[in-house]
C-alpha cells in the first residue's frame, strides 16, 4: 500500500532507490528499508523505523556502488511498524530479497506449510511467506520459482524481487496494487507510482494485474503468470508533473482520497469474507477465546469526531443483525464518567490514528475496570491497537487530508465485517450473513457508480457555495452521515452546518428555516423513506431550499425539492457507506470554490493526541 523502487543498471542502485523513496514519502509510512545486490557478494541489507532521511544517514558511512537494488516504504498492515518487519524481507539462505505492497490473504496457511518445511521465519509480516515460498522453488532461475510460487498466492501484491544466486536481473510482479517500469538507456527503474520517475526518464510502462517483468540491465519481458505466456508491451512517453503524480491528477488528496473509497473497501474486505458460508473472517478477533466474544451482552463504542458517526452506524448494524445492544460513547465524556462495565460488556474503541488521545485514555480507563477492550484501528502498531485486547484493522492505507473520508468509509465496512462475526455466532443466519457479504462484495463498484455523480456534485456545490448555513437530516442509519456531512461541510469549507436527526428537527431547527438555510436529506429508499418526505414538506413549506440524496429511480421528489443526488440500491444497513460519498464530495467541492485548502483546514490536526 505504500512505496516500493527497484533499479538494475550501470549507475550507482542506491541514489536513485533513496531518492525515489523520498519520492513516494508524501504517501505517508512507518518505516523503510533497502538491499543491495552484486555479483558473487552477500546481498547488502538495511532498515529503519521512522524516516528514510533516517535509513539515509546509516547510509552515508559507507560505500554503497552496487548496480542492483530494490527498497520499500512500509505501511504495516500485518505486523507492527519494526526494524524486524520492515521490508526487504528475506528467504533461509539469504539468497532471495523483497519488496512488498498489498496484502496476502493466505499468508497464514503459506506460513504454516512452509514453517512444517522447515523455514524459519523472522517477522510477523504476511509479506515474508513469499520470500520463503519462492525459495521453496528456486533452483537456479528466478522467475521459474516466482512464477510456480505466485500460483499459491492470494491477496493483493506489488512485487520487486532479487536473488543473490541470479544477480543480472530483477523480477516484478503485480495484482491489485500499483507498478510503473521507466527505462533510460542502460538503466531501468522500478517504482510504485511515476513520481519516483520524474527527473529519470519519461518511457515508461505500467504494469497490469497478473503481469510479472523480468528485467535485465538492457532488456525486459512482460509474462502472464498465469500461462507464463509473453506478453507484448512498448513502453509510453508521458508528460510528468511531480505535484500531479502525487496527487494522481487530482488537485488535493482529499479529492484522491475520496475516489480512492472503491479500492479502500476492496482492501478492507479482502480475505475477510466467506460468501459462500456467510462467514466474516477477522483474524484480529480470532486471537480470542471465541466463548468471550459469544458472551458479551453490551458493546461500549467509544470513539471522537468522524469515527464516533461511523460508531453509530455500527451501533445501528450491531443491534439489528447481531443483536448486541450497544451504545456510543464520546472518548472525552466516557474518560471523565462513572462508566459501568461489567465482564460482558466489551469496549470498541474506532480511531484512525490510533493515537486519539480522548479515546485511549478512555480505553486505559476501560482496561483497569476489567473490560474486554476491542479496536477498529487505521494505523497498525499504534497505540490504541497494541492497548486493545483484540482488533481488526481497517487496512484504508495512509490518509494525508486532514478531514477524514476514505478512514471513515472503511470504518463503516468493518462494521459491517464485526457485525457479521459477531452475528453469526448467535442468532444471525447463515441465509442473512451470506446476504450481507454479498451485498457488501458489491460496494466498491456501487460507490464507483456515485463517483459518476461527480460533475453533477461539482455543479451543485458552486451553486451553494455561497450560503452561511446548512441544516443536514438524516433517520436511523442515516441520521449519523447526517452528522457527518454537517461536520465535513464545516471542517473543508468553514460553513455553519447542523446535523440532525430527522425526527429532531420540529423539537428546534425547524425555527431557523427559510429560503437562506438550505437542507441536505439522506433520503434513500428505505423503512424512513417516507418519515424523511415528510420532514421535506415541512422545509419546502417554509420555502427552504433542499438537496436531496435519494436511492436511483426515485424520481417521486423532483416537486419538492431544488437538487437531487442519486447513490444506488443496497441494504438498508450499508446505504450510509453510499450515502457519504456525494456529501464529501460537496464538502470538497465547495470549499475548493472557496478558494480553501481542503487538505489542511485552518486549526486541525490529523491525529489528536492531545486532550
Ligand atoms: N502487508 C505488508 C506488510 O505489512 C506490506 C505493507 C505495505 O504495503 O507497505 O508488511
Amino acid at each position: 500500500m505504500c512505496g516500493i523502487a527497484g533499479y538494475i543498471g550501470d549507475g550507482v542502485a542506491k541514489d536513485y532507490l533513496i531518492n525515489a523513496l523520498k519520492r513516494l514519502e508524501y504517501r505517508g509510512y512507518d518505516s523503510a528499508g533497502i538491499a543491495v545486490l552484486e555479483k558473487g557478494k552477500e546481498v547488502r541489507c538495511v532498515k529503519k523505523v521512522g524516516k528514510i532521511k533516517e535509513l539515509d544517514e546509516s547510509l552515508k558511512d559507507e560505500e554503497w556502488k552496487e548496480n542492483v537494488g530494490i527498497a520499500h516504504t512500509r505501511w504495516a498492515t500485518h505486523g507492527i511498524p519494526s526494524e524486524k518487519n520492515a521490508h526487504p524481507h528475506f528467504d533461509c539462505a539469504g539468497n532471495i530479497y523483497l519488496v512488498h505492497n498489498g496484502i496476502i490473504e493466505n499468508y497464514k496457511i503459506l506460513k504454516s506449510m512452509l514453517e512444517k518445511e522447515g523455514h524459519i521465519f523472522r517477522s510477523n509480516t504476511d509479506t515474508e511467506v513469499l520470500a520463503h515460498l519462492i525459495e521453496k522453488y528456486f533452483t537456479d532461475n528466478l522467475e521459474e520459482a516466482v512464477l510456480n510460487a505466485l500460483k499459491h498466492v492470494e491477496g493483493a501484491y506489488a512485487l520487486v524481487i532479487i536473488a543473490k544466486e541470479d544477480p543480472d536481473k530483477i523480477v516484478v510482479a503485480k495484482k491489485s496494487s500499483p507498478m510503473v517500469l521507466g527505462f533510460a538507456e542502460g538503466e531501468t527503474f522500478i517504482a510504485s507510482d511515476s513520481s519516483a520517475l520524474v527527473g529519470y526518464t519519461d518511457k515508461v510502462i505500467y504494469m497490469d494485474d497478473g503481469e510479472m517483468g523480468v528485467i535485465t540491465k538492457d532488456d525486459y519481458r512482460i509474462l502472464s503468470i498465469e500461462d507464463s505466456s509473453e506478453i507484448e508491451k512498448k513502453p509510453d512517453t508521458i508528460e510528468m508533473d511531480l505535484s500531479d503524480i502525487q496527487k494522481n491528477g487530482f488537485d488535493y488528496f482529499l479529492l484522491k482520497e475520496i475516489f480512492e473509497c472503491p479500492e479502500v473497501i476492496r482492501n478492507s474486505t479482502r480475505g475477510r469474507m466467506i460468501l459462500e458460508e456467510g462467514l466474516a473472517k477477522l483474524g484480529g478477533l480470532e486471537v480470542l477465546d471465541q466463548n468471550r466474544l459469544r458472551n458479551i451482552e453490551r458493546i461500549i463504542i467509544i470513539a471522537c469526531g468522524s469515527a464516533s458517526y461511523a460508531g453509530m452506524v455500527g451501533e445501528y448494524m450491531l443491534e439489528e443483525y447481531a443483536g448486541i445492544p450497544v451504545e456510543v460513547e464520546l472518548g472525552s465524556e466516557f474518560r471523565y464518567r462513572k462508566p459501568i462495565l461489567d465482564e460482558n460488556t466489551a469496549v470498541l474503541v474506532v480511531s484512525q490514528s490510533g493515537e486519539t488521545a480522548d479515546s485511549l485514555a478512555s480505553l486505559l480507563e476501560a482496561k483497569r475496570k476489567g473490560a474486554l477492550t476491542l479496536g477498529i484501528v487505521n494505523v497498525v502498531g499504534s497505540t490504541i491497537a497494541r492497548s486493545t485486547d483484540a482488533g481488526v484493522y481497517n487496512h484504508a492505507g495512509p490518509e494525508i487530508a486532514v478531514a477524514s473520508t476514505k478512514a471513515f468509509i472503511s470504518q463503516m465496512v468493518v462494521f459491517a465485517l464485526v457485525t457479521v462475526y459477531l452475528g453469526r455466532m448467535r442468532d444471525m443466519s447463515v441465509v442473512t450473513g451470506k446476504r450481507i457479504l454479498a451485498e457488501i462484495s458489491k460496494l466498491p463498484d456501487l460507490v464507483d457508480e456515485v463517483l459518476k455523480e461527480n460533475d453533477n456534485i461539482r455543479d451543485l456545490a458552486k451553486k451553494y457555495a455561497g450560503y452561511e448555513n446548512f441544516l443536514y437530516l438524516g433517520r436511523k442509519d442515516n441520521c449519523p452521515i447526517a452528522y457527518e456531512g454537517a461536520l465535513k461541510i464545516k471542517e473543508i469549507s468553514y460553513i455553519h452546518a447542523e446535523g440532525y436527526a430527522g425526527g429532531e428537527m420540529k423539537h428546534g431547527p425547524i425555527a431557523m428555516i427559510d429560503e437562506n438555510f438550505p437542507c441536505v436529506f439522506i433520503a434513500p429508499k428505505d423503512s424512513v423513506y417516507d418519515k424523511m418526505r415528510s420532514n421535506m414538506e415541512e422545509v419546502k413549506a417554509r420555502n427552504g431550499k433542499i438537496i436531496a440524496i435519494t436511492t436511483k429511480g426515485n424520481e417521486e421528489l423532483s416537486d419538492i425539492v431544488s437538487d437531487t443526488i442519486h447513490i444506488p440500491k443496497t441494504l438498508e444497513m450499508l446505504t450510509p457507506i453510499l450515502a457519504c460519498i456525494p456529501l464529501y464530495l460537496f464538502a470538497a467541492y465547495v470549499g475548493i470554490e472557496k478558494g480553501l485548502d481542503v487538505d489542511k483546514p485552518r486549526n486541525l490536526a490529523k491525529s489528536v493526541t492531545v486532550e
